[in-house]
């Protein structure tokens, strides 16, 4: 069977999966999990979120995607500034809600248009802020083995600039965090509304990933050495460089991974070459063979 993936990214260019399958609940989950184990081959897996830090290669992905929706998208406000997040929550809708609610620290997130699963995965962050400040613990499950869901607690998961230890048989299915309360809810409107108007000034729609290099360890940040260069603007055939934010690629309607692939490895090698520094790629690549990233 073929399932569309990269249609389901925010890039939507990319090929099938092998396989997909969509949970909407712990014993659904569960049961994919025993068929997994009963499998006598081994299946590549990937985990699906939103899609928004994912470039899907034009062949696709030979492996099973499974994607959490429905009662993992859920948002509970609990006690003293805590509240718990499902798996698939929407980044910009918790952020929404949550600030509604009175609760402080997590407006940083309405402009990251990714769920709460793959933000842990990632340490998603902005705004000065990222998930490793408020988060206390997540419930994982791993495919893999035969042991039920478990909770680790936030301080286990190695988060740090963009990334952690989470791995790709493994499923972020809820977590706890961590917030300011009683706070003025005008204000934290305000400050939404402000973040919101500075992302729409700031960087592009359309088809992207976000930022596609991660920020270099200490200098420039990736976007501004991209400038420097002048590479804004720069194209391969259906990707090109944003002319607002420089460390996104934007893919046209109807595009080719490939596309935004050649590009990143462009960019990469006049960014060594001429400022001699090495980027890292910050959105992950799925079912792309080629190591030159
Ligand atoms: C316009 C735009 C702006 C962005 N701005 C920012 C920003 O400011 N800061 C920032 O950090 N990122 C930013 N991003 C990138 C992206 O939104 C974040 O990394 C987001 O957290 C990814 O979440 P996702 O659900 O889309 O994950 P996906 O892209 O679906 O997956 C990303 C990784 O997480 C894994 N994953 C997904 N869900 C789970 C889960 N439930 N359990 C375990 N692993 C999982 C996937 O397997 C994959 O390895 C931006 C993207 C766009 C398009």
């Amino acid at each position: 069977m073929n399932a569309a993936l990269g249609r389901l990214t925010t890039y939507r260019v990319g090929g099938p999966a092998k396989g997909l399958i969509q949970v909407s609940k712990l014993d659904e989950l569960l049961l994919v999990k025993e068929a997994i184990g009963r499998l006598d081959v081994e299946v590549p897996l990937l985990v699906l979120g939103n899609g928004s830090n994912m470039l899907v290669s034009d062949r696709g992905f030979d492996g099973l995607v499974v994607k959490l929706q429905g009662s993992f998208e859920q948002l509970s406000v609990l006690s003293d500034g805590r509240a718990e997040l499902g798996g698939a929550a929407m980044l910009p809708v918790a952020a929404r809600k949550l600030a509604a609610s009175g609760l402080s620290g997590f407006e940083w997130a309405v402009g990251v248009p990714g769920s709460f699963g793959g933000a842990v995965r990632m340490n998603a962050g902005g705004h000065g802020s990222e998930i490793a400040s408020s988060l206390l613990k997540v419930t994982l499950l791993d495919l893999l083995d035969e042991e039920p869901p478990k909770e680790v607690k936030a301080s286990e998961l190695n988060l740090s600039y963009r990334h952690s230890c989470i791995r790709d048989d493994q499923i972020v299915l809820g977590g706890e965090v961590q917030l300011g309360y009683d706070a003025d809810k005008k204000k934290l409107k305000e400050e939404i509304s402000e973040i919101v108007r500075w992302r729409r000034e700031n960087q592009p729609g359309g088809q992207n990933a976000g930022s596609v290099f991660v920020n270099p360890d200490s200098g420039k940040k990736a976007a501004q050495l991209i400038e420097e260069l002048g590479l804004k603007g720069l194209r391969v055939r259906s990707a090109h460089v944003s002319m607002k934010h420089a460390n996104f690629i934007q893919c046209d309607e109807g595009g080719s991974a490939d596309d935004v692939y050649q590009l990143m490895v462009e960019i990469k090698q006049r960014v060594r070459e001429l400022l001699g520094v090495e980027l890292k790629t910050e959105i992950r690549l799925i079912g792309f063979e080629e190591d030159a990233l």
